[in-house]
């Protein structure tokens, strides 16, 4: 059995490590002669829209799925009339532009910070007015990991933002003075059945994800996987799945969500009984799920621009290390640590270690 991936980084890189065991190969598309997923498959060298790549895809994978959003949608749909593609081209033209998914998230209930969108600087100046500030200003489409927003604290920041951002559809946003961020890691079968891994806390730095921690008796889990499941029946979804969002106070708000295996769940290779990877790739290929509970205590800190000694990573109790075979380059995820622990104090108090280094 053999399935493609539109992509060819780390996520893609991890998919096909947890597919190895299942008898199961992976084939990536990718631009990127250095995607550091070729080492584990086979790498088709090119454009996401290359049908003649796209053809020979099709020709040997059943399946296809994908690590990132932004996957032109007539590739897809090529792709979709030989092979069954997972997630749907719907999920992903909703999950890639901030505005559709503000919107889906409204017409579903489920509560999300003031958005409007921005087209012009007159509507910026509108936005700004009705909403106030501080407010986030950001691109539609091609935003991650902090890129493509701004934050918009007083009324001269708006031309500089506005300056850098413009000429691509934005929206802008109410800043949302959390108390923390969190995020949701699901996985839907084919027949609809949906797990949910425990609700994970997530902490940022300058946009990037920096640690995240598995809280496996949080009382707002209840609430987010609500949120998400009406997302997942919503699109008919089938994969690993994650939302991202704000609390404040009681209250959830949502952030984004991402149609495919999420950072914030890498915890989950080492720290669940079924990996986030494993439990997409059963999904996508119409196997039973795996379980979803945390084995104990759990958490994961990323490598982001420079990477630690394996020998100090692996000297922190509980620890495991995983790199990604990329080149360094500032502000470039090159590798994580996950971290299980018999009690929460365990699992913070490596993580901070952890944390020690990935600084260093
Ligand atoms: P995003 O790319 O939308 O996930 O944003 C990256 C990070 O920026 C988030 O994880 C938050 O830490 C922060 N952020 C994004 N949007 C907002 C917002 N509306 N209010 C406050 N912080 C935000």
């Amino acid at each position: 059995m053999i399935v493609g991936i539109i992509g060819g980084g780390q996520l893609a890189r991890m998919l096909a490590l947890a597919a190895h065991p299942l008898g199961v190969r992976c084939i990536f598309l990718d631009p990127s002669p250095d995607a550091c997923a070729r080492s584990v498959g086979d790498l088709l060298l090119g454009h996401y829209d290359d049908t003649r790549l796209l053809d020979l895809m099709a020709d040997q994978a059943q399946v296809v799925t994908c690590e990132f959003e932004s996957v032109p949608a007539e590739s897809l749909q090529y792709l979709s009339r030989r092979a069954f593609v997972y997630p749907s081209a719907q999920a992903l033209e909703v999950a890639r532009d901030r505005w559709y998914e503000k919107q889906l998230f409204a017409s579903l209930g489920i509560p999300t910070p003031p958005f409007m969108p921005v087209d012009s600087w007159q509507d910026l100046e509108s936005a700004v007015t009705v909403m106030g500030l501080p407010a986030m200003l950001k691109t539609r489409t091609m935003g991650y990991d902090g890129k493509g927003q701004w934050v918009l604290r007083k009324p001269r920041d708006l031309a500089p933002a506005f300056a850098a951002l413009g000429g691509a559809p934005l929206i802008l946003e109410g800043f949302v003075p959390f108390d923390r961020e969190v995020s949701v890691i699901a996985v839907r079968g084919v027949t609809g059945e949906t797990r949910f891994y425990p609700l994970t806390e997530n902490v940022h730095q300058n946009g990037v994800l920096a640690q995240s921690l598995a809280r496996p008796t949080d009382p707002l889990a209840e609430q987010a996987y609500f949120y998400a499941q009406r997302l997942l029946d919503h699109l008919q979804y089938v994969g690993v799945f994650a939302l991202e969002l704000f609390q404040r106070g009681a209250e959830l708000l949502a952030n984004e969500m991402a149609p495919r295996v999420h950072n914030s769940g890498h915890w989950t290779i080492e720290g669940a009984e079924t990996s986030q990877f494993e439990n997409h790739m059963r999904a996508v290929l119409g196997l039973p799920l795996g379980g979803t509970k945390s084995l104990g205590y759990a958490g994961m800190v990323n490598f982001v621009g420079t990477i630690p000694e394996a020998e100090h990573v692996l000297a922190i109790p509980g620890a495991h290390f995983h790199v990604y075979g990329k080149t360094a380059r500032a502000g470039r995820k090159l590798g994580h640590a996950t971290v299980r622990a018999a009690d929460e104090a365990g699992v913070c108090e490596a993580l901070s270690m952890l944390r020690a280094l990935a600084c260093s």
